[in-house]
């Protein structure tokens, strides 16, 4: 077995994040998670079938007398509701969960945010443990404890913070993640790179690294893919040990984001079944956009917009507004968003070298004439 790379998170309930390959089959690693008789593996149906018997086979040659069930649900984000929450509750009830019990949340973000949430839940509060299987969930959802599912008013509206008890990211689970999932696990990569500094200062240097690596990461090479989701991780561990209920510098994570959600929300959140963009490809969209703000404010150098462009591009993501999509529909539907005050909409913005800010009170001008290019 190769190397495993960890990464610590600290805070009020510390926890380690694992990363390397065929780790879900290593039930003394899996064991060492579980401080109970009983493990609820929570996964979809795409995931499950490839991966759910090895975890449960691994902690089972290892702890004999655990009694491990399962829930599986079907994919996508629209079962990240409030009755498959119940469904997963109604699972641990089944399994006699004591108050010691663990789920095991096996998939990507819905998985990672349902599961999570529940374990939130459950008697006030259990043991989750995150094995996260896209490239997304590895370098963000799964890190930090945010949990939540959707109602049909909007996106993640109920939820909680709570930290895992443990991160372990299988790199060899990426194998047979679809391209377009791993793309959109990249951009969210690259927005690591471009607050790096912001976010941890030494690693400043992300950037630059992941434009040496651009085909390397897209080809899934184990070590190069290992070691970007070890430097995210470390980035996002920073940055919640600092600030786990996003009152400060947890919010340049979302940089990218307010021009992304605008997009996704337009788009009638389609994502990657429904003709439209899946979340990653909307915030690589997000990123060009936020940057070319950050030149029109004068905060980055022009150049600091084509650069990133070209990464995202050599990573095959989509970097220009989708086409029906028109400039003042996105900037209304940044308006309503939560970011927005009577003195314009706040955003992240950059400087093209590794450096990011909360910036309120833009004028909406200016965020038009960068939304019409
Ligand atoms: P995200 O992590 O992007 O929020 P999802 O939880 O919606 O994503 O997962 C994206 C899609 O990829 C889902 O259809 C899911 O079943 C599938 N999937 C997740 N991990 C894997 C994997 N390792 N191999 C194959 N398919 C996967
Ligand atoms: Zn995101």
């Amino acid at each position: 077995m190769s190397a495993v790379l960890k990464v610590a998170v600290d805070g009020a309930h510390p926890y380690a994040i694992s990363i390397g390959a065929d780790l879900l089959d290593d039930g003394v690693l899996l064991a060492a998670t579980i401080r109970g008789r009983h493990a609820l593996i929570v996964s979809d149906s795409n995931v499950a079938p490839l991966y759910a018997d090895r975890v449960q086979a691994a902690l089972q040659a290892v702890r004999p007398d655990l009694t491990i069930a399962r829930l599986v649900i079907p994919p996508g984000e629209h079962e990240k509701t409030l009755q498959r929450f119940g469904e997963v509750l109604d699972a641990l009830a089944g399994l006699s969960a004591t108050r010691d019990a663990a789920v095991i949340a096996l998939g990507g973000g819905v998985i990672g945010d349902l599961a999570g949430f529940a374990g939130a839940c459950w008697m006030r509060g259990i043991d989750v443990v995150q094995i996260p299987t896209t490239l997304l969930a590895m370098v963000d959802s799964s890190v930090g404890g945010k949990t939540a599912v959707d109602l049909p008013a909007g996106k993640n509206l109920v939820g909680a913070f709570h930290p895992p008890r443990a991160v372990i990211a299988d790199t060899s689970v990426l194998h047979t993640l679809p391209d377009r999932e791993l793309r959109a696990g990249l951009a969210e990569v690259v927005k690591y790179g471009v607050t790096a500094v912001s976010l941890d200062p030494a690693d400043a240097g992300f950037l630059d690294w992941l434009e040496a690596h651009a085909e390397a990461l897209l080809a899934r090479e184990p070590a190069i893919t290992a070691e970007a989701i070890a430097r995210c991780c470390a980035f996002k561990a920073a940055v919640v040990g600092r600030d786990l209920l996003e009152h400060g510098d947890r919010a340049l994570l979302n940089f990218g984001h307010t021009f992304g959600h605008a997009i996704e929300v337009e788009q009638g959140y389609a994502g990657t079944h429904g003709g439209g963009l899946n979340h990653g490809e909307a915030v690589a969209v997000g990123m060009v956009l936020a940057m070319r703000l950050s030149a029109a404010l004068g905060l980055a150098p022009a150049s600091a917009g084509d650069r990133l462009q070209r990464l995202l591009q050599r990573l095959e993501l989509p970097t220009s507004i989708p086409e029906g999509l028109a400039p003042d529909a996105l900037l209304t539907r940044m308006r309503l968003d939560k970011k927005a005050d009577a003195a314009g909409i706040r955003f992240i913005l950059a400087d093209g070298a590794g450096r990011a800010r909360v910036v309120p009170g833009v004028e909406e001008a200016t965020v038009l004439a960068v939304l019409a290019g």
